[in-house]
């Protein structure tokens, strides 16, 4: 199994500032054998992008899709035109879409059969706020998550995890590596198949990496801030390269 990183851009840098980036990053970024290395930008600038990292080891992804190929939904994204724009990956059910944007489970659950449909790899984000940890129900509300994401869906090992823990979100508080750990391997328990990378996200930065990636069931991460600055989000690869906690 290879990690799988991912860089979710969110509503930051703009087409000026992708081309900065990807100057630096893809000429010193030699591509690591044991990563997949994702980047979502705004879907906007997807086609550019494209052009940017081609002959790279760059996969690029995107922050959200909908679910029908075509429709009079004034403002949505077709997972047709992601692919034509060179979206691999697709990244679903940010907790940040979950918050603002209302999406629910079974919205979530459409985006998936739709994204396998199409042949763009989705990144399945679940995870529980402040009060559902301080409640006890951590463990229950990612299980409710899961089965109602899942449904109806034989090919979960086609689909990636992001664990991320709300609380952790933006806030520089990553949580504890032997805490994902435990709840990463809950989360291998109810998938039941050893295919799907389970990534961390909330606060993964150079800093905090290593013990992070150390932990045998983390299996990569998504990262938002610190993916922003090339230098640093070089750094946490770099780390993940190093690391051998991965199975093989
Ligand atoms: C995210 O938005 O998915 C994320 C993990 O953000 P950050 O790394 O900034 O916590």
């Amino acid at each position: 199994m290879k990690y799988l990183v991912g860089a979710n851009f969110k509503m930051y840098k703009s087409q000026k500032d992708l081309k900065e980036y990807f100057d630096q990053f893809v000429n010193n970024y030699a591509c690591f054998v044991n990563i997949d290395l994702m980047i979502a930008p705004m879907t906007v600038c997807l086609g550019t992008a494209s052009e940017m990292t081609k002959d790279s080891c760059v996969h690029l992804g995107a922050q959200n899709m909908h679910y029908e190929e075509q429709w009079a939904f004034t403002g949505e994204t077709s997972p047709v035109v992601l692919k034509e724009l060179g979206a691999e990956y697709v990244i679903i059910g940010h907790s940040e879409r979950r918050q603002y944007f209302s999406e629910t489970n079974e919205m979530i659950n459409k985006k998936l059969k739709a994204a396998l449909h199409h042949g763009i790899r989705p990144i399945l984000c679940i995870g529980e706020n402040l009060e559902q940890k301080e409640l006890g129900i951590s463990k229950e509300t990612l299980k409710i998550q899961l089965r109602e994401a899942l449904q109806g869906i034989d090919e979960v090992e086609k689909i990636d995890i992001a664990y991320e823990p709300i609380r952790a979100i933006g806030t520089g508080k990553s949580a504890t590596p032997e805490g994902v750990q435990e709840i990463h391997e809950y989360i291998r328990s109810i998938i039941g198949n050893e295919k799907s990378r389970i990534i961390y996200g909330g606060s993964v930065n150079d800093t905090n990496a290593e013990s992070l990636i150390s932990q045998p069931a983390i299996n990569g991460f998504l990262i938002g801030s610190a993916s922003l600055d090339p230098q640093k989000f070089l750094k946490i690869l770099d780390v993940v390269s190093k690391s051998e906690s991965v199975k093989k």
